[in-house]
């Protein structure tokens, strides 16, 4: 098998399963629970909570576990948008065109209830400034939402520049960090947002789990929960806690801090490899997105004139799983919104891309047998 969709997911670390079978087995108290064994789980939730914050560089108390980077960014938007109308700052946003769909339908869907938001396509450079989000903004603009990293075409958007800005506007400022945990070396505590979402299956822990951190710039923007109960999570997010799941995040955010520079330092090489391949492979291509800033383990190419659902299915025969697109949108092959908003004058390359991404698990020879595979294709054979 040659697996190339790390930005679909990631298989779970092999430290990372003992830390979470380990918890399943001999840690089944109930944190809430006031006797020895809760107490224990309570403890263990804590410190994984301490080191988390301490290895992305933010205090204990604004990191809150979730069930995953949807319910985090819809939890972030929500609560900041509902919270700034309240306080009665405005109703307007501003966003990037390219969010994922977790972002995308919490802001349609704050649309749908009074808010009106602005989406940002990418500049004539394929590139997003601080200076189109404030371009974009006007008297009762409350917040601004950029990702650090695209999911589909790998661009890195200029998250520290948005931030600064959206600070010195008082606009409160929402990113979706996902895809750059492990693809950029940045000290991402340090990125100046009031909400930044993380998911455990992009970084080698297991789906459904995930996390926000929540700094918002005046005091008055609390965060309003988004599930209601027992009060867990500070009273933020109800709902008894998934230890396992939880002492598996950090195990993986221990040995992220650890590999880091080995990962990337891996990627970078793969994207040499893969650029000379398909340099020399006589296939008519064009990459997506934006050609100057990017992260080296997630490229998306145009492959003129093929589509990309039949080239999907004949690299699924080979054994090579890869997608179009984002794998996010539940299993569809279809005109990517992603790359409408780079190309909107370019519909064959809306269902004529393919991604590619690399995890620290991919070698040169899966990328070589990869771009042997897209030649035969195309030859017919
Ligand atoms: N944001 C981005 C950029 C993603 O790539 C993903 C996962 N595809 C998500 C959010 C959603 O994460 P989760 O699956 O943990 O809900």
């Amino acid at each position: 098998m040659i697996y190339l969709d790390y930005a679909a997911t990631t298989p779970i670390d092999d430290e990372v399963v003992e830390t979470i079978q380990d918890a399943l087995v001999h840690n089944f108290g109930n944190p809430s629970s006031i006797y020895r064994i809760g107490k224990k789980s309570k403890r263990q939730i804590q410190n994984a909570r301490t080191s988390i914050a301490e290895s992305i560089g933010v205090p204990d108390k604004s990191l809150f576990f979730t069930s995953g980077a949807t319910e985090a960014n819809n939890w972030a938007l929500r609560s900041q948008a509902y919270q700034a109308r309240k306080l009665g700052l405005g109703n307007h946003i501003v966003a990037t065109a390219i969010e994922h769909p977790s972002v995308k339908e919490e802001l349609a869907f704050l649309e749908q209830n009074g808010f009106q938001v602005s989406y940002l396509k990418p500049d004539s450079n394929g590139a997003y400034t601080a200076e189109a989000f404030r371009n974009a903004s006007q008297a009762g603009t409350i917040g601004w939402v950029a990702m650090a990293v695209n999911n589909e075409v790998g661009s890195i958007l200029p998250v520290f520049e948005i931030g600064q800005a959206a600070q010195v506007a008082g606009y409160w400022f929402h990113v979706d960090a996902v895809q750059a945990f492990q693809t950029v070396d940045w000290d991402m505590g340090s990125i100046p947002a009031t909400s930044l979402v993380a998911s455990g299956h992009k970084i080698y822990a297991p789906k459904g789990i995930g996390l926000l951190i929540y700094r918002p710039w005046r005091e008055e923007m609390i965060l309003n929960p988004l599930l209601h109960g027992g009060g867990q999570e500070a009273k933020q997010r109800s709902g008894t806690e998934n230890t396992p799941y939880i002492l598996g995040l950090a195990k993986a955010f221990e040995l992220l801090k650890q590999e880091r520079a080995e990962r990337l330092a891996h990627y970078a090489h793969l994207a040499q490899h893969f650029k000379a391949l398909l340099e020399t492979s006589g296939l008519a291509i064009a990459m997506n997105g934006d050609p100057h800033n990017r992260v080296n383990n997630i490229h998306s190419i145009w492959l003129l004139g093929q589509e990309a659902s039949r080239l999907l299915i004949q690299l699924d025969l080979r054994d090579i799983y890869i997608s179009a697109g984002s794998a996010c949108s539940a299993g569809s092959v279809s005109d990517s919104p992603i790359l409408q908003a780079y190309y909107p004058e370019e519909p064959d390359r809306w269902h004529e891309s393919l991604r590619v991404s690399f995890g620290k698990q991919t070698s040169e020879e899966d990328i070589t047998q990869f771009v042997n595979a897209l030649i035969q294709i195309q030859k017919g054979r």
